[in-house]
Formats: structure tokens, sequence, C-alpha cells
């Protein structure tokens, strides 16, 4: 009698906490389907501590992936050419830089926010050119995700106002993916701290090739100070 007693009272101590720990497991499971997309992304960012002197840059592309291309000249060259003198100045202020690639390699998407979400990177850039079938087509655009982040935005708006001292078009920040309002570049998706995918120009466009070769460190110092500016407007330096 004494010991049916202690377990009834064991199992009916047992059963709310097995019920509140399932109901529990319900509601992120609701959450997230109903949520989406934006619910995961939040999610994914909990208990992420960044790095506050680390930054990733990603040169779009490499390897098998050429990128956009006009004639020989390819995007991925481009990228990873601008990329390595932002890597540079970073580093010469003080900065930890991981580089997603450093060289003409094969890199998937899903590693390279690998790589960024190991280091604890505070911010990732990924730098990329536009291509249009329009030869007319020209300027720059920041993609951020489709939920507006406060801090990804600060970081495509401080790179824009860098870039725009250097007589570039700016075509402003745009959230979710070109091709859906709905859907999100990879990057920005599973990355978990601030990240911008920058389309410094078009690739397609002659007078911005000319400019790009001409004036690459500038680029590569304004997309450096855009980047310190945020740093510093988060309190991270
Ligand atoms: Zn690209």
């Amino acid at each position: 009698m004494k010991n049916s007693r202690v377990k009834n009272n064991g199992k009916s101590f047992l059963f709310p906490i097995i019920a509140l720990f399932s109901l529990s497991i319900c509601a992120v499971l609701a959450l997230v389907l109903v949520g989406g997309e934006e619910v995961i992304y939040e999610l994914q960012q909990l208990n992420f501590v960044p790095d506050e002197k680390t930054v990733c840059i990603d040169p779009g592309h490499g390897g098998s992936s050429s990128g956009a291309t006009l004639g020989s000249r390819l995007e991925k060259d481009d990228t990873l050419r601008l990329s390595l003198l932002v890597r540079d100045i970073l580093e010469e202020r003080g900065y930890t830089v991981v580089m997603t690639r450093d060289n003409d390699s094969d890199v998937s998407l899903a590693d390279r926010c690998k790589i960024a979400n190991k280091a604890r990177a505070s911010l990732f850039v990924s730098i990329h050119r536009n291509s249009s079938t329009s030869p007319d087509a020209t300027g720059m655009e920041m993609w951020v995700h489709s939920s507006n982040p406060t801090d990804d935005t600060l970081l495509a708006q401080n790179i824009l106002d860098c870039l725009d001292t250097l007589d570039i078009t700016n075509r402003g920040i745009h959230s979710g993916y070109r091709d859906g309002a709905d859907m999100n570049y990879y990057i920005n998706r599973h990355t978990k701290m601030p990240s911008v995918l920058a389309e410094i120009d078009f690739i397609s466009n002659k007078t911005d090739n000319k400019n790009y070769d001409k004036n690459i460190e500038k680029y590569a110092k304004a997309i450096a100070d855009g980047i310190e500016l945020t740093l510093k407007e988060m309190h991270y330096s």
C-alpha cells in the first residue's frame, strides 16, 4: 500500500512535467510552421555570441562557379580581387578577417555560412557583381533578409553611403531575393550574424568595368569603412 502510493505520487509529479515539455515542443513547432522563414531566422540567432573583432568577407562564386561574365571577364575573379583588398585594409585596422575563400576554389553556400558561424564573425559581407541583359544597367545594390533586420540594414546602408562618394549609381537596399519577395539569399538565411549581399556594380556595363578596375582600391576602402562604421554603431569597437 505504502509502496503503491509512493509510485502514484511519482507518476502524478512526472505527468505535468512531461505534458509541459510536450506542449513546449508543440509550441515551437507551431511557431516554426506558422512563422516560417522569419521564425527560423530568429531562432538560429539565439545564443549566438559574436567575436566583436572578427568579420567574414565572402568573395562571391569561385572555382567552377564563374558567376556573371562578360567575354573573358569573370565575376569570381573580380569579387576575389576586391575582397582581398577589403581584408587587407581591415586587418591593418586590427580586425580579424575570415575569408570564405582566398583563392579560385569551389566553396558551397552552406560551407560559406559554416565558416562565418564557426568563426563567430560579427558581420558577414558577400561581395558580388551584378549582370543584366541591358548593357546600360549600372550601379550598386545591397540585399538583406526579407525581415529587414536592424543591424543588417544598418550594415547595408553604411556600405552604400561609403561607396556613394565614389560616383556609383545608388540602387538602394533591397530585401528578400531578386526572383521572389518571399524568398531570401542563402547566405542571408543561414548566417547567424548580420549579413549583406553586396552587388557592387554591373559586370555587363563597360563603364562600370572601367571604374571597377580604376577605383578598386577606393571601393575596398569604402566597404571597409562601412563595415567599421557599423561595428562602431553596434558598439563593438
Ligand atoms: Zn554573384
